[in-house]
């Protein structure tokens, strides 16, 4: 069968692993929402657009139509991001443009083009898509919408441990802060906030292996 599946839940709540697991497991295309709103964080960023206390929003207005966000399947088979024809899969990685990302996309002509961009990705199905509103706003006709939820503290954990491979110099309090500070941002913005769709099927992976999850997904998707 051939359908859309939905992946929605808070900034590090293993979507992304989940969502490509799954995704390789049954043969369906994994999109990464967010890699698209980072790419869009890192254009504004280099251009100047988003700085500590300030986003240029006209100037991003204008020039969204610029930014063209694609991805590639690298040798290992990983999905890579790239921005206007260039790999930036590892840039946008950094808490710097995640930080970015949170902001601009609270921006509606942002949310548009992206929603626009990710329906398109979306229009021939098979697709497996994470991130905060596709169960709701991007693809509410799927047929398989999940919504994984884990404490802060568990997020922050495996977000604290994700980010100290990299090589960043930060504290898990530090990481905690900022989680907590991007659920606030995430939850409560007046465009498409983070929340459950009515028809998903929520999964609280706390406590739960990633090779569980995978199975539990597996079962709901069979279904
Ligand atoms: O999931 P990830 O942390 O890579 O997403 C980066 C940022 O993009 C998030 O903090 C969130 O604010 C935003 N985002 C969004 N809608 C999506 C995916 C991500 O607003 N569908």
């Amino acid at each position: 069968k051939k359908i859309n599946i939905a992946v929605d839940g808070l900034s590090s709540c293993g979507k992304s692993t989940l969502a490509k697991d799954l995704a390789k497991k049954i043969g369906y295309t994994y999109i990464d929402s967010g890699a698209m709103y980072r790419a869009v964080a890192l254009y504004a960023l280099r251009s100047g657009w988003v700085t500590e206390d300030d986003i240029d929003k006209e100037a991003l207005k204008q020039h969204i139509p610029e930014i063209r966000i694609t991805f590639r399947t690298n040798e290992q088979g990983q999905q890579e991001t790239y921005l206007n024809g260039e790999n930036v899969e590892k840039e946008i990685r950094s808490l710097e443009v995640g930080n970015a990302a949170s902001r601009i996309s609270t921006l509606d002509f942002v949310r548009r083009e992206m929603v626009r961009q990710q329906q398109e990705m979306g229009k021939e199905k098979g697709v497996v898509m994470d991130g905060r509103d596709i169960g709701t706003v991007v693809f509410p006709d799927a047929e398989l919408k999940i919504f994984l939820t884990a404490s802060p503290e568990t997020r922050a954990l495996r977000r604290f441990n994700e980010l100290k491979e990299k090589g960043e110099e930060i504290t898990y309090e530090e990481v905690l802060a900022n989680i907590k500070e991007r659920d606030e941002r995430d939850s409560n913005r007046s465009q498409s906030p983070v929340r459950k769709a009515d028809d998903a099927i929520e999964l609280d992976n706390s406590n739960l292996t990633v090779e569980e999850q995978l199975q539990w997904a597996i079962d709901m998707f069979n279904k």
